[in-house]
């Protein structure tokens, strides 16, 4: 989300007057720093990283925050950091050539209109974009400061979405991921009344009708909106990859209440089981944050029992940390940083063997590929359909297509193959 940010950002300033990206610090006349509040430790990052630019910044130049972080401290940031330019929260940064030249501007309100999400057009990658399709959040899990910082959830109606999927497509991309907090909530509230695609499952069909785009990713989505019609959607539609992510959060039914996710250990595994029966080879990743307050060792348990009975192939784990804003931060029974510690470790290092043997199951195995990327040694990189990273020998010609590969090598991060 936050990578699809700085591209809109790039986008319109790009409309004013042409910036080029540096990749020296001393040479910029404008550093925006795009922060996320999702844990505490990017915000404590924040002011020593203002210090580090203050220091390199040549004569002039502007410092601007942008993103979650601007959102939840708004002018707080330029109290504390004089230096700093402007702020601008994560629902706003359409608005940023009006703050750049406005000394000490704080934009940080969560309304939402559509030319908010209508941007000038800039890529960092022309063979695999990232669209929009919703934004906010209205799920108030007690752990989360996403609803405070990116406000409601709002739709982007679908006519506009394939618009911006075609311009990509003519431009060469090949592969879109669509983006959305709550992605496969799709549809829950449009700002007015549209026609097109209603939910999730539909818009799936209608991207997949686009000429020219080969694959569908999209993240992030929700266990509890994990409907049958979308899993079936999700199988057999040939466009869309077959790799999916499912945060777990915990394992505890009784935890996964007072996260207020929605969803029962029940339900979460039995979604996933459903997936292995549709889809065997597909990929499932997922979030799991440990040392939530309260999370006893029989809670702690669960999670360690959903992590064998699903056998993720990716895993996202976390020390819980109280956010501001959030409910959870004010739950009393807090767990102590030694036993979040240890269980983090007991749960990555399980983790860490069963990704390994997944990988290495995919040993002979043919993946299709799309090759992005030259690497040393004549190596060239892509990504599975599944998401996973393979190397091949090869040269700039197979950059940009999708090819067989037939996997011989797998260590736990990536897989070498040779074309089939
Ligand atoms: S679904 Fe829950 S965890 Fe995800 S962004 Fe919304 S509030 Fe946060």
């Amino acid at each position: 989300m936050n990578v699809r940010d700085s591209e809109h950002m790039i986008a319109e300033l790009n409309k004013k007057e042409p910036y080029e990206l540096t990749e020296k610090i001393d040479d910029a006349d404008l550093i925006i720093i795009n922060t996320c509040s999702v844990r505490e430790k990017p915000v404590s990052k924040l002011f020593s990283e203002i210090g580090m630019f203050k220091k390199y910044k040549k004569n002039g130049a502007k410092i601007g925050v942008t993103g979650c972080t601007a959102s939840h401290l708004g002018k707080d940031i330029i109290k504390r950091a004089p230096v700093v330019d402007f702020v601008l929260g994560a629902r706003n940064v359409s608005k940023i050539t009006q703050v750049l030249d406005k000394k000490h501007a704080v934009e940080i309100a969560t309304d939402y209109d559509e030319s908010t999400y209508m941007f000038g057009d800039y890529r960092s990658n022309s063979l695999k974009a990232m669209i929009n399709i919703s934004i906010g959040c209205d799920k108030q899990c007690s752990f989360c400061i996403v609803p405070v910082t990116r406000g409601e959830e709002i739709s982007i109606p679908s006519n506009l979405i394939i618009q911006e999927i075609q311009k990509a497509v003519d431009a060469g991309a090949k592969e879109v991921t669509l983006l959305g907090q709550n992605v496969n909530n799709y549809g829950r509230r449009f700002s007015t009344q549209v026609d097109g695609a209603q939910n999730f499952t539909e818009l799936l069909r209608a991207v997949s009708e686009v000429e020219g785009l080969e694959r569908i990713r999209f993240t992030s989505p929700h266990p509890l909106h994990m409907d049958d019609e979308f899993l079936q959607e999700f199988a057999n539609n040939p466009k869309v990859c077959k790799q999916i992510h499912v945060p777990l959060q915990s394992g505890s039914t009784r935890l996964l209440k007072e996260m207020k996710r929605g969803y029962p250990k029940e339900w979460f595994l039995n979604r996933c089981q459903k997936i292995k029966e549709l889809v065997p080879e597909a990929t499932i990743s997922t979030d799991i944050i440990v040392g939530f307050p309260g999370e006893s060792d029989e809670d702690f348990a669960d999670t360690m029992d959903v992590l064998e009975k699903v056998r993720f192939d990716a895993l996202f784990s976390f020390k819980y940390s109280p956010r501001p804003h959030t409910a959870a931060a004010t739950f009393e029974n807090q767990v102590d940083n030694e036993t979040a510690s240890k269980r983090l470790q007991t749960l990555q290092a399980r983790h860490r063997e069963i990704q390994n043997e997944n990988m290495q199951a995919k040993v002979g195995k043919v993946y299709k590929v799309l090759f992005e990327e030259l690497k040393s040694e004549g190596r060239v990189a892509g990504r599975s359909d599944d998401g996973t990273l393979v190397m091949v020998k090869g040269s700039e010609e197979l950059l940009g297509k999708i090819v067989d590969v037939k996997i011989t090598f797998a260590n736990i991060t990536q897989l070498t193959g040779e074309l089939a």
